[in-house]
């Protein structure tokens, strides 16, 4: 396994590479992680996981500062899996020159994370349009579990490359909880409580099956959920799963979420 630091030695290592997978990553990896490696293992030549974790894509420096971190045990992991290339950039290398043409989200994008974390977006497809451009990888392996995320950036890069996005599922643990570096910073209690309210949308979206969606059924689910659980939420939604327009149909739909528990922001879809 090649660690990758300089610009330069990835445009030295990957030179005779084709059919390159590139999973970007913000570090402190799980299950999740590890299954898109192994999807893009099973369909590539060459493997290369990036960790990075992008400043420009908080909205909140507290949050930036706190995200959780765990390089060794990351590179152990990488090493089991037999990755190729391990890429961790520096801030200066990947924010070494200025874009021409700032990146800006259309006003029928600046919904469910959008509208809450101003910025966000725009940070994201900024630094994956800078990574594809350093390492021009044949396809990138991106999870179901940040799904507006997968959608935004799929459409950008590939307008603009020939890199295929390749959408992969969201991976649970036991309780239907998605896994997500930032469930580090939860503790045992506030896991259990996570992976209630995942059990808790996975019955609502079966239930939805045979009910009309209608916006005082989510209202009422949304205030069911914030008494039970003590949680702020930032939105409970559901929307066209292909072009995320509201929907009054659950068929063709996902159910959308972002919350707190203890000031930690949890997001899934189901
Ligand atoms: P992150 O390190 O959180 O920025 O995530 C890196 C990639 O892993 C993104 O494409 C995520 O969507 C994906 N990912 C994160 N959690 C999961 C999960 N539980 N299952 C599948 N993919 C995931």
């Amino acid at each position: 396994m090649k660690i990758l630091i300089k610009n330069k030695d990835i445009n030295e290592a990957l030179k005779n590479v084709s059919n390159l997978g590139f999973v970007p990553t913000m570090g402190c990896l799980h299950k999740g992680h590890e299954y898109l490696i192994k999807q893009s293992k099973k369909k590539c030549n060459r493997t290369l996981v990036s960790i990075f974790i992008n400043p420009t894509q908080f909205n909140n420096k507290k949050d930036y500062l706190s995200y959780p971190k765990n390089l060794k045990k990351d590179l152990n992991i990488l090493k089991k899996l037999k990755v190729n290339f391990v890429y961790i950039p520096n801030k200066k290398d990947i924010y070494s020159f200025k874009r021409k043409k700032a990146i800006v989200l259309k006003k029928e994008n600046k919904i469910l994370c959008a509208k809450f974390r101003k910025g966000h977006f725009e940070g994201v497809i900024d630094v994956m349009d800078r990574l594809t451009n350093i390492i021009k990888p044949n396809k990138i392996f991106m999870g179901e579990k940040d799904y507006q995320q997968l959608l935004l950036v799929k459409k950008f890069i590939e307008k603009k490359n020939k890199t295929k996005i390749i959408s992969c599922k969201t991976v649970r643990n036991k309780n239907r909880l998605a896994l997500s570096s930032r469930n580090q910073l939860l503790n045992k209690r506030d896991l259990i409580k996570a992976g209630k309210i995942a059990k808790e949308l996975f019955y609502f979206k079966i239930f939805l099956k045979n009910s009309k969606i209608t916006k005082n059924l989510l209202h009422k689910k949304i205030e069911l959920l914030k008494k039970k659980f003590d949680i702020k939420i930032d939105y409970l939604d559901i929307r066209n799963k292909n072009s995320l327009k509201p929907s009054l149909n659950i068929k063709n739909s996902k159910i959308f979420i972002a919350y707190y528990i203890n000031n930690v922001r949890l997001i899934d879809n189901f």
